[in-house]
């Protein structure tokens, strides 16, 4: 590569880098009064479910912690009015970064169980390591198999999926309005992350990836936890595309081969153009399968 590339190259990298920068949140509408907002310029976080109107307004997960604002900002251009309550989807951080914030602006968190209970027994990651969660991250309502929210003319269900991303799913069911919430139990036309150290698993994810379809139609408007707006088509590719990853990667499993044949025999290759990225590659996809396959994984 001659000079004058080199250095239009590292013009262009500077560029691309300081763009990481600029987050802000993509508004759609699902149905009248229920918005998603999706980070856009970098890795924001799993996407926000915005649902707004005369009783008051309810954020489904609140991001990461440095885009507070923005998201603040994009609440307020959407809803007009502070938040209510927060619903947790799961205890990752990019989905619940923003509970003390959003806390101590006067919103309710409300929860599964096992986020609670994992954030009181596990603290969060900050700058230095694990330190306790604050009283203010901690959901104030919990449930164990699901809580139903009547507000704004809709009735939204929120519905625990068993051992799927995590041990503490909940997916949000708004069934007159046609739109789910999915968190991260679904990414749209991404390998999904099965966090099997926090009780996810494969089987789990496929279950919650089949009950998702049977309550969606043909018309839904499904939010994903990561990935753009979607529709049960886009759930189908994703369950069948997990199926067919799991049982490939449990045959080989089954033969006796080890992780490092196996990954290198790559028996998804053909699903790495459409569905690898950046932090869930064929390879990690693939050595996760195979350790949730081993027995007492
Ligand atoms: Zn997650």
């Amino acid at each position: 590569m001659k000079k004058p590339a080199l250095l239009a190259l590292a013009l262009f990298m500077s560029v691309a880098s300081a763009q990481q920068e600029k987050i802000s949140y993509k508004a759609t509408e699902m149905a009248p009064g229920i918005v998603m907002l999706e980070g856009v310029g970098g890795f924001a976080g799993g996407n926000l479910g915005l649902w707004s109107g005369e009783d008051g307004v309810v954020l489904i997960d609140d991001g990461m912690q440095p885009y507070l604002k923005i998201m603040l900002e994009a609440i307020e251009a959407h809803a007009g009015a502070p938040v209510n309550f927060v619903i947790n989807t799961h205890v990752h951080g990019d989905h619940i970064g923003n509970n003390a914030g959003m806390s101590m602006q006067g919103a309710t968190i409300i929860a599964h169980d096992n986020i609670r209970e994992r954030l009181v027994r596990d603290g969060v990651t900050g700058a230095n390591g694990k330190e306790p969660a604050s009283k203010h991250m901690l959901p104030e309502i919990t449930f164990s198999d699901g809580v139903t929210l009547h507000l704004n003319g809709h009735r939204a269900e929120v519905i625990h999926v068993m051992q799927a991303h995590t041990d503490g799913d909940a997916i949000i069911f708004f069934a007159d309005a046609d739109v789910i919430h999915c968190g991260d139990v679904f990414f749209n036309g991404l390998f999904p992350y099965i966090d099997l150290d926090s009780g996810g698993s494969v089987d789990g994810y496929i279950a919650a990836l089949d009950k998702i379809l049977a309550m969606a139609g043909s018309k839904t408007r499904i939010i994903p936890g990561h990935g753009p707006a979607a529709a049960k088509a886009d759930l189908e590719s994703a369950r069948d595309m997990m199926m067919t990853a799991r049982d490939r990667v449990r045959a080989l499993v089954a033969e006796g081969k080890n992780e490092d044949d196996i990954v290198g025999m790559n028996p998804l290759a053909d699903f790495d153009a459409d569905w690898s990225w950046g932090f869930i590659t064929t390879e990690r996809m693939t050595r996760t399968l195979v350790r949730d396959a081993r027995p007492g994984n």
